[in-house]
């Protein structure tokens, strides 16, 4: 068959997520792939040692496991299994000490308090908080713009959470943040850490946000990660959408979305097939690949093009993977093993590396964000053994390094292996003999990334910055904030779209069910 009710283009969770919804409602769907594999940057790997299981790019799921979208696909009824490290989130420094974020929010306030005095209510406090207002917030997030029952909902709850001084908490930049509420450094640090996630420095509005959202999932859902790798949470999204009648094709590129009469008609494949789609295109690709990219511009509004020539990617990114054959020589031991690490000696640190990536600048100390993989999984590599990863983030266009100009910021192996070594340096100075405990080590520069999923370009993983200029309403360009595009039919449902990046399958639903809406007004019109 070559005409469907739906194809969509790109098969990375936004991607599954929108196939699966669309199926459900009794549409025939193809998913078009240009990888060999579906997932985009959800992907698992043996590449970098037989015996190892690696994610390629994602690796622990928070927002997944809140999110409406993919909690409403039941994918456990598909084989999906999650797992849990012992502690969520550890950040080892320099004097020894670590911060430690457990599941157990009693753990994590006992321990905090051990370090400052009060630091443990301080926490507690904040959780209470979140106890008033998160589920409500998560809904208003993952919702689509404007989030109208979230947001009612939102302000209802708002008295308990604090009313007026918790929203002005939300605007506070993750560093005054942790400042004002913590006296010891462990929970500034766990707040910076979690905002960090982002790409929206430390300093800015939103930062806080992120950092209070991010600290509070990991406190109440933990940091899952997907029994056998997260490949495993796509093949369960793959395996539910054929189940209901998908089809799935791979290794097929899609080169041009035909428009007409300002309704999308079909797409052209790489190898010159043509398929026709009678009622939407979900597009999982990035805005920038979208728009003047697959729809040729003579089909966009002089608005949509002007936009997007100041859309703003979010910064590069430089990941290591390592096999391990014995655990990570901690220098001082974990109270409880994290599968999550960050690395950076300080808050001070942290803010500083962060700017210098905004600033066209790599870092000579760059902030790492860590997994212990088969601490979160034992399947992940044989016992005993660390299944490893970090990564960073670099400058999209680098002006200088400031480690000493040793990194060109060209990206090429020599470049990257360099930028490895300091990274890996990083952690060596935490945990000393790491490097003899290395079987392998593979090294994913800002290239080798997008070589493997072409929406991580130029190295960025969330489509775009997450900086409130880039939120909302103005995601991905000012006046959008929704799945609808310029063209009819044509629906924007990647990392791209509001709520942006990170794997909570949003944007792929929001646009499912934009298309869906779309359909049920056309039959109306057509009975009339
Ligand atoms: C290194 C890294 C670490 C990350 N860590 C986390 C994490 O721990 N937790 C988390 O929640 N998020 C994490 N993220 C972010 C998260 O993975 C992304 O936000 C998410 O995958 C976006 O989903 P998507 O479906 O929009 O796009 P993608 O996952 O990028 O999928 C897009 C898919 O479209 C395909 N495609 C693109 N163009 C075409 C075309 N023309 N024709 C056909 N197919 C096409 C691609 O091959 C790809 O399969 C990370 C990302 C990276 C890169």
């Amino acid at each position: 068959m070559n005409r469907y009710d739906a194809v969509v283009v790109g098969g990375g969770p936004n991607g599954l997520v929108a196939a699966n919804r669309l199926a459900d409602a009794g549409w025939s769907v193809l998913i078009l792939e240009a990888q060999p594999t579906v997932g985009g940057a959800v992907r698992t790997d043996t590449d970098v040692h037989p015996d190892f299981v690696h994610d390629t790019f994602s690796a622990f799921y928070p927002l997944a496991a809140v999110s409406p979208a993919i909690q409403s696909l039941e994918l456990e009824r598909f084989g999906l299994r999650w797992a849990h490290a012992p502690a969520v989130v550890g950040h080892p420094q320099p004097d020894g000490n670590w911060a430690i974020l457990h599941r157990d929010r009693e753990i994590t306030a006992r321990l905090l308090d051990e370090q400052h005095p009060g630091d443990g209510q301080a926490w507690l406090d904040l959780c209470s908080i979140w106890d008033a207002i998160g589920d409500r917030l998560v809904e208003a997030l993952l919702s689509p713009f404007p989030p109208v029952r979230g947001g009612l909902r939102t302000l209802l709850r708002l008295p308990r959470a604090g009313g007026l001084s918790f929203v002005r908490d939300l605007m506070t930049p993750a560093l005054q943040l942790g400042a004002a509420r913590f006296g010891g450094p462990s929970p500034r640090l766990l707040i910076a850490g979690n905002a960090a996630h982002s790409d929206i420095p430390l300093d800015a509005p939103l930062s806080g946000f992120m950092g209070f959202l991010l600290a509070m999932l990991a406190q109440t859902v933990g940091y899952p990660v997907p029994e056998g790798g997260a490949g495993e949470l796509s093949q369960a999204l793959a395996r539910r959408f054929t189940s209901s009648g998908g089809e799935v094709r791979t290794s097929t590129e899609v080169t041009r979305i035909e428009v007409e009469a300002g309704r999308a008609t079909a797409v052209l494949t790489a190898d010159g097939e043509r398929v026709e789609v009678s009622r939407a295109v979900i597009a999982d690709v990035t805005a920038p690949q979208l728009y003047g990219g697959l729809v040729s511009g003579q089909h966009l509004p002089d608005r949509t093009l002007r936009a997007m020539r100041s859309f703003q990617l979010d910064p590069a990114t430089v990941k290591v993977d390592w096999a391990l054959d014995g655990p990570v020589p901690w220098r001082s031991a974990p109270p409880y093993p994290p599968g999550t690490l960050h690395i950076s000696d300080s808050v001070g640190q942290m803010t500083e590396a962060l700017s210098q990536v905004t600033s066209g600048t790599i870092p000579a100390s760059p902030f790492l964000l860590a997994g212990q993989m088969t601490t979160a999984d034992p399947t992940r590599s044989p016992a005993g053994t660390e299944s490893m990863w970090a990564y960073t983030h670099v400058p999209q266009e680098v002006r200088r390094d400031a480690g000493g100009d040793e990194v060109r910021g060209v990206w090429d192996r020599d470049d990257c292996e360099r930028f490895a070594d300091r990274m890996q340096q990083r952690i060596e100075e935490l945990a000393p003999g790491l490097g003899s405990h290395i079987l392998s080590r593979r090294v994913l520069g800002p290239r080798e990334l997008e070589s493997r999923d072409a929406n991580l370009l130029g190295g960025a993983i969330n489509g775009g910055t997450s900086q409130l200029h880039q939120e909302l309403v103005f995601r991905p360009i000012p006046g959008f904030g929704r799945a609808e595009t310029p063209v009819k039919g044509l629906y924007l449902g990647s990392a791209s779209a509001h709520p942006g990046g990170a794997v909570h399958g949003a944007p792929g639903m929001n646009a499912a069910r934009a298309a869906l809406a779309h359909a049920r007004v056309g039959r109306l019109t057509f009975w009339r």
